[in-house]
């Protein structure tokens, strides 16, 4: 760390709100930070997107303390902020059992009961943002849709947002200018599941970084423009098993295997309450409309970019890329509790051997037997409370506050209109 100049350490993890939070330590603290962790309220378990501060059964008020242990395999020197390294942290208690609502560890253990059933998950985010000015207008006149003239026009920034996460040795996929004016995208290989969501936070941190350095803003927000195509965080992922793909190994659908399928058909199952996990603010349900490609309908189909749940094949000479993307979900979601959450209701559905319905092919929006995932986010809070998956799989602690988090946001916004809702969260994420 030394010879790469880095002074300052940033601990980070991620709020129920979805707001990644930081507590930051010189590097020459870090062995004893590593040993003992630093101090944190568990109160930032019920703060909302703006700051303000709920409650729960189990977490809220003023006592209390908790220590925050960076996980120094994730150790990275951050190239978009010189002097800055990062590490993702798990939290603990003060006599050094796992914090019970801490959602990377919750992650970590969802993880480890797939392990459990030989099974071993492979997941990657999507990061879409949307470059801002000072203003509420995208920076510059914007090229058209994947315009090439849109990379020319911001081509310094982007080359410098790609070669500053290759040097912090993420794997980077594609980077490309999105459908909205200003929007773009870079995704990402897949890793493990916590790994995964290390890396949601590590890219949308360098996004931002390099941002600011350009004079940007990047804007996470679900919605930025009422009314207008948002910022999704899709989720891809494989199940693996001795190192075999089983998107792409059985006589299922599409050849996935009868596990994948049972797999898929939990999520399906349990999509409208993961939509508390996956799209967790007001300003989502403006954004998950249908013809946007957010994946709307609560339905699967092959390469189907309006089905929430898109299954992709890959070529035929690459069974190793076969995997199903969840497209409902945005970045305004905590993405440790939805890579744990997926897997808890990925193996709901393996446990009681669910079958897929049939796929839909074509936008769903046309066909009269659609079902609209919910479109509130009290819609989807129904859901949630009522999944008894979810709340085994999480634990009382984090199941209340996650649930009192949502409650609180969604009565902060219920009166107001829907660009007041994308004006407050957009640059919040
Ligand atoms: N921006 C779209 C969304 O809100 C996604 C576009 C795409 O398919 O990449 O999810
Ligand atoms: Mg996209």
């Amino acid at each position: 760390m030394a010879a790469a100049g880095v002074g300052a350490v940033a601990l980070t993890w991620v709020d129920n709100a979805g707001i990644t939070r930081v507590k930051a330590v010189p590097a020459a603290r870090l062995p004893q930070t590593a040993l003992r962790g630093v101090g944190m309220s568990p109160v930032f378990d019920v703060f909302l997107v703006d700051d303000s501060i709920t409650d729960s059964p189990h977490i809220g008020g003023p006592d209390g303390d908790l220590r925050l242990v960076p996980d120094l395999d994730r150790l990275t020197p951050l190239a978009g902020q010189p002097g800055w390294a990062w590490a993702p942290a798990d939290r603990f208690r003060q006599d050094g059992a796992p914090h019970p609502a801490c959602q990377r560890q919750f992650a970590a253990t969802m993880a480890r009961r797939a392990a459990e059933q030989g099974i071993e998950l492979r997941m990657g985010f999507e990061t879409e943002w949307i470059v801002g000015g000072p203003g509420a207008a995208p920076a510059r006149e914007p090229g058209p849709a994947y315009g090439m003239a849109r990379v020319a026009e911001h081509s310094a920034y982007l080359s410098d947002v790609l070669n500053s996460l290759v040097a912090q040795g993420v794997e980077v996929l594609q980077l490309h200018p999105e459908y909205a004016p200003g929007q773009f995208e870079v995704s990402v290989a897949p890793s493990d599941p916590v790994g995964a969501a290390d890396l949601a936070v590590l890219v949308r941190e360098t996004v931002r970084a390099v941002s600011v350095r350009h004079g940007l803003t990047a804007w996470f927000g679900p919605a930025v423009t009422a009314g207008a195509v948002g910022n999704g965080g899709h989720l891809h992922l494989s199940l693996w098993q001795d190192g075999r793909n089983l998107c792409r190994a059985g006589g299922g659908p599409f050849a996935m295997t009868g596990r994948c399928e049972s797999f898929l058909a939990g999520v399906l199952d349990e999509l409208p309450a993961l939509l508390a996990v996956g799209a967790p603010s007001p300003a989502s349900y403006l954004r998950l409309e249908p013809s946007r490609w957010a994946g709307a309908f609560r339905c699967w189909g092959l390469e189907n970019r309006e089905a929430a749940l898109r299954f992709v094949t890959g070529a035929p000479d690459d069974p190793d890329a076969a995997n199903a993307e969840v497209k409902c979900f945005d970045a305004a979601a905590n993405p440790y509790l939805v890579t744990g959450a997926v897997i808890a209701a990925g193996l709901a559905g393996l446990a009681a051997g669910l079958k897929l319905p049939e796929p839909v092919a074509g936008d769903p929006a046309r066909r009269a037997d659609a079902e609209r995932l919910p479109t509130s986010l009290p819609a989807a809070l129904a859901h949630f409370t009522g999944s008894s998956v979810l709340r085994e799989a999480l634990g009382d602690p984090l199941f209340e506050a996650v649930a009192a988090v949502r409650a609180a946001e969604a009565e902060l916004f219920a009166d107001r209109t829907p660009q007041e809702i994308a004006d407050a969260t957009r640059g919040r994420y």
